[in-house]
């Protein structure tokens, strides 16, 4: 497989081999005002287009992206407290596990149970434990370069935390809802 950075092509929408660099036009602005609205605490209202996005990416075999939505959708419902969130965290952690990305599948796990759990949605909390809990391994999460990463993706908003960030290499990252590169500041 050839790491993302030597394949820097600027992106094409009528090239179907570029889909995988970027979303299109359209879907960022969405991806944008979702993350614009998570961050002013407007939950409720970003969930249903991170959801939607997360569609969108499926049908576009883009099914590592759809799982960050998936995830984001998740939380944002959990943060509303509405019992989509159960359905989105299922969609996700399926994907995840699905692709090995069990790091990342066990740090959005740990996320959601405890908003599930700060929201009073214990049995959604429950379910999510008794369905995924002993299908997930342990995080260690890489601390150093946690440490390191932006806070939020210059590109589209996101909150970078631990299930929104994909490693594709020890020290390379990539935001995991639009793709873009994330460099570790220097030591
Ligand atoms: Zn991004």
């Amino acid at each position: 497989m050839i790491p993302r950075e030597n394949i820097s092509m600027p992106y094409d929408p009528s090239d179907p081999t570029a889909r995988d660099t970027a979303l299109q036009p359209s879907e960022q602005r969405r991806l944008e005002e979702a993350n614009f609205l998570l961050e002013n605490n407007k939950p409720a209202q970003a969930a249903p287009i991170f959801a939607k996005l997360a569609e969108v990416l499926r049908s576009a075999h883009q099914p590592k992206r759809a799982a960050n939505l998936h995830s984001q959708a998740a939380l944002a419902f959990a943060r509303s407290r509405n019992d989509s969130a159960l359905m989105q965290a299922r969609a996700a952690l399926t994907l995840l596990l699905q692709f090995k990305l069990d790091q990342q599948a066990s740090a959005f796990y740990k996320d959601l149970l405890g908003e599930l759990t700060k929201r009073g949605m214990n049995s959604a909390a429950e379910t999510l434990a008794k369905e995924f809990g002993g299908k997930l391994a342990r995080p260690a999460p890489r601390a150093a370069q946690w440490n390191r990463l932006p806070s939020n993706c210059h590109n589209c908003g996101a909150p970078l935390g631990q299930s929104g960030v994909t490693w594709t290499e020890a020290e390379s990252a990539e935001c995991g809802f639009c793709g873009t590169p994330i460099r570790p500041s220097a030591e």
